[in-house]
């Protein structure tokens, strides 16, 4: 049953719950689908199919033992590689880590275990989750599957690619400023940013840590929810993760109800200066739900022209000092510098070598922002205008229930665009940033094909912290609004890949 790959992680569970085909048969058909074409793709930076069977078998036989321990049981998926897994090496896309195996599983990890969800590997990504477009992975990039010549974003590219191009139903990301969300909107697939402590951090190898969340990837928007309710809930290893229950997302996704919600179309990113494309698309899906008797408001956000600035500063601040643990003591890789190898020769050769140009790069800066000359310039500043932006938040969200954006200003854009370019890579994220600075919620939903290009694009729905339910809800409404224009799912369009 080769079309199992095509199908949606709902349609599966039912599949399998239903006895039709075992969690077994469905893990089989990613494997083969992987031996197929991620040679090309490159998704994976590990997989061990053996053990991914073994994990499906285990599924079987508690369903048949009557212990259905999920929704989503049996449900194969992909997980980025740096979520900490005890059997698998946790690379977290460099080479300072390398050969690393974890004496532990993240929390999200036990609880897909728990879920009885086999693992079909570890997904590609930017060196550390720094970057948009899997270029900065040590270990070479994922290509976007809707055209090999362009990234799949970043830097949760592995996890994005890895749904686009059929090899897992579902995948884990993780997103500090946009990393599952623009992955999603340039590959067609569904991504969401939960509220901050929604889902627990523990494993997971830190970039920025008020700012990281762990989230969903899928093919559609009930996916993604099924997914969160899996993942989602109070970990007492994770001292920001929230004490209360966000309620179903499931149940969200089923309402199919958007009549009377406001949508707040925040006018500093309402697609002046997007990609035509992307700006056209963006238009039309806000006629589609004013149609549908919402009601579309206009939000002023003025602190957002900061929100760049402002997170390139904060992250890498806390980044430089999350990685001052890869030592050459602890983890992974240790370089000796010849004969006088004192333990700081020794850590600064380990960490010359060990680290890439983009990480150097963050911890050069952050170093400088945290330094006592530059403190309150820098870091005090950024603070402040992180205040200034979820004060923006606090009058929009008076306004309207969801905010709306386009995800991403362009389509997927060529390898090699803007590697050399920091900026152009960092202006990227311009509609992604403000929700992390914030805490709150994201979800990018595919929204058609830019004329110019046929390639995917995004929308990005956006709701106060704690009320990832709204965006779910409106995401699965715009989703059918979609399909029922389209004739089609979004998944339908995407290209055969056939290579080998
Ligand atoms: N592209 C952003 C960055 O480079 C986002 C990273 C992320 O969300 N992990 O920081």
């Amino acid at each position: 049953m080769t079309d199992l790959i095509r199908k949606t992680a709902s349609e599966l569970a039912a599949l399998i719950s239903s006895g039709e085909v075992s969690s077994v048969e469905v893990t089989r058909a990613h494997l083969e689908r992987s031996d197929a074409v991620d040679a090309a793709v490159h998704s994976y930076l590990y997989q061990s199919p053996e053990a991914s069977l073994i994990a499906a078998a285990e599924a079987d036989r508690a369903r048949a033992a009557g212990e259905v321990s999920s929704p989503l049981a049996g449900v194969p998926i992909a997980v980025k590689d740096n979520l900490a897994t005890i059997d698998a090496p946790t690379t977290s896309g460099s080479k300072i880590l390398q050969g690393w195996q974890p004496p532990y599983d993240a929390t999200v990890v036990k609880k897909l275990r728990a879920a009885g969800m086999p693992i079909l590997g570890k997904t590609n990504l930017d060196e550390f989750a720094m970057g948009s477009s899997t270029e900065f992975s040590a270990f070479g990039p994922s290509k976007n599957p809707w055209d090999l010549t362009r990234i799949p974003g970043g830097s949760g590219g592995g996890s994005s690619s890895v749904v686009a191009s059929f090899q897992a139903p579902l995948a884990i990301g993780s997103d500090t400023g946009g990393s599952i969300r623009f992955p999603g909107a340039v590959t067609g697939t569904v991504g969401t940013k939960p509220t901050y402590g929604a889902v627990s951090r523990y494993g997971l190898v830190a970039l920025a840590s008020s700012l990281d969340q762990i989230g969903p990837v899928a093919r559609n928007v009930l996916d993604a929810a099924m997914l969160q309710d899996v993942i989602a809930g109070h970990d007492p290893h994770d001292s920001t993760s929230l004490p209360e229950s966000l309620g179903s997302m499931t149940a969200a996704a089923k309402k199919l109800d958007v009549k009377g919600m406001r949508f707040g179309v925040i006018k500093q990113l309402a697609g002046d200066g997007f990609q035509p494309g992307v700006a056209a698309r963006f238009r039309e899906s806000l006629n589609l739900l004013a149609a549908a008797g919402a009601e579309i408001v206009e939000v002023d956000c003025p602190s957002f022209e900061y929100a760049i600035a402002a997170y390139y500063l904060i992250l890498p601040a806390e980044a430089s000092s999350n990685l001052a643990k890869f030592d050459s003591v602890r983890f992974g890789m240790r370089v000796e510098p010849g004969e006088k190898a004192t333990i700081e020769r020794v850590m600064a050769a380990t960490r010359e070598v060990g680290f890439g140009p983009e990480v150097k790069r963050r911890i050069i800066l952050g170093t400088y922002a945290l330094s006592s000359g530059s403190y309150d310039k820098f870091y005090g500043a950024a603070l402040k205008v992180r205040t200034l932006i979820q004060r923006d938040f606090d009058a929009a969200f008076a306004k309207a229930d969801i905010l709306v954006s386009p995800t991403a200003p362009t389509t997927a854009f060529k390898f090699g665009d803007k590697i050399d370019d920091p900026l152009a890579m960092y202006l990227n994220d311009i509609a992604t940033i403000p929700a992390n600075l914030a805490g709150i919620p994201g979800i990018s939903v595919p929204n058609g094909l830019a004329e110019e290009d046929g390639l995917p694009v995004g929308i990005q729905l956006l709701a106060p912290a704690r009320e990832d339910a709204r965006l779910y809800q409106a995401g699965a409404w715009l989703e059918k609004a979609h399909e029922e224009i389209w004739g089609k799912r979004m998944i339908d369009f995407a290209p055969e890949l056939e290579v080998n």
